[in-house]
């Protein structure tokens, strides 16, 4: 295996036409990036039955299946855990996800997120038994899961099912590589001790690492002035032996072309730009508010239906930008009807959803303190 070969389109952020809807994926853009990464030599992508409502699954057909022979490109499917009622649904969702796409079987199959409650429901429905026939009968190449929790969980998951599998997904980059809750490290070494591939997602921390202050802009632009932040994240995780596929959700061209560029001419990272990632990890950590990674789980959770990573993003931004416009935007998404943050009832069932262990409710109150304290939305504003 080649640095180059690890690169793999995610397709759980694809370009839409109505920013607004989820579902409206851009299939002219993404067929246009899907050509260029595919004539650059790259061949693997990243979907899920949850990603974009389905129509992840349906653009990947299009783009792809219907594009390329079937041997040229790996495709990787998960299966919603959450929506797991009986054992009957595993192949009800299986067959499903292959029609989507349009294909016979996956390269890749996992169950997706293991946590707390869905290893239960996992576990209830026998899906690893499920999975494990998948790849018996080659409806599935390789097998495993995704993972966002804590160390102590997967140590317990591999040591039930670690034989079984091939690969595990798991959120790492180098701010969480080290950060207790998130526990990548450790992670990533269950999976070595286990003889697992690893899977890389959220290498940007769904956009926390290359949207910083200014003055960690500045320092990386000192330090590099020809990289960008987002080519160091990546080499960051694909420059570890375990690592097989590092994931990039891309929803515009530039991004795309610079990841290809980081790949075509990878580089394994030296000591000197580990020292410095470590600094900025620090740097950054200080700087952002809420590390949300944007990743939804928590709004289909939430009974009020509150858009929780919308409110985050606004508040990460005015935190660091206060002469920003960003107030208006707040009060502009209740204007959209969208839920307040204020109509949050302390249930906390969004908790044990947080794959970056936030704790939402205390944070969702900073953010109600901080957008509607005595605060006119429009004051001052053009
Ligand atoms: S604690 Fe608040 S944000 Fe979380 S699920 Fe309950 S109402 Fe929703
Ligand atoms: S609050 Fe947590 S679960 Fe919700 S979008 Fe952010 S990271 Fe994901």
């Amino acid at each position: 295996m080649t640095y180059k070969s690890k690169f793999g389109f995610g397709c759980m952020r694809l370009p839409l036409t109505d920013a607004k809807d989820p579902t409206s994926i851009d299939q002219e853009l993404f067929n246009e990036m899907v050509d260029i990464y595919m004539e650059k030599g790259f061949n693997y992508f990243d979907t899920s039955y949850a990603y974009h409502n389905g129509n992840s699954e349906r653009a990947i057909r299009k783009a792809v299946v219907e594009r390329y022979p079937r041997e040229s490109f790996q495709i990787c499917d998960k299966m919603p855990t959450w929506a797991l009622t009986s054992e009957e649904d595993n192949e009800k969702f299986v067959n499903e996800m292959l029609d989507r796409l349009g294909i016979d079987y996956f390269d890749v199959f996992f169950i997706h997120n293991i946590n707390t409650p869905w290893f239960k429901l996992a576990e209830t429905h026998n899906t690893f038994e499920y999975i494990k026939k998948m790849k018996e009968n080659g409806t599935a190449k390789k097998i495993g899961l995704s993972f966002h929790e804590n160390a102590d969980l997967l140590e317990k998951v591999l040591g039930k099912y670690g034989d079984i599998l091939d690969i595990v997904q798991l959120e790492l980059n180098y701010l969480d590589w080290e950060d207790p809750a998130i526990e990548s490290h450790r992670c990533y070494e269950l999976c070595v001790k286990h003889g697992l591939d690893v899977y890389v997602m959220e290498p940007l921390k769904g956009g926390v690492i290359v949207n910083p202050n200014d003055e960690i802009k500045e320092e990386f632009n000192g330090f590099n002035p020809d990289k960008s932040i987002a080519s160091f994240a990546l080499r960051f995780c694909a420059s570890l032996e375990n690592v097989k596929i590092v994931l990039s959700g891309m929803n515009k061209m530039e991004d795309l072309l610079d990841n290809c560029d980081t790949f075509e001419n990878f580089e394994v990272l030296n000591d000197e730009e580990r020292e410095f990632l470590e600094n900025m990890a620090l740097k950054l950590k200080e700087s952002v508010a809420v590390a949300c990674s944007e990743c939804g789980y928590c709004v289909d959770a939430c009974p009020e239906m509150i858009p929780i990573p919308e409110y985050f993003t606004l508040y990460n931004i005015s935190k660091n930008q206060p002469q920003s416009n960003i107030y208006r935007l707040y009060f502009d998404k209740l204007g959209d009807e969208k839920v307040p943050a204020d109509e949050c009832t302390y249930c906390g069932t969004c908790i044990d959803y947080c794959t970056q262990k936030i704790d939402i409710p205390e944070e969702l109150e900073k953010v109600c303190e901080h957008f509607q304290s005595g605060f006119s939305p429009y004051a001052g504003t053009p």
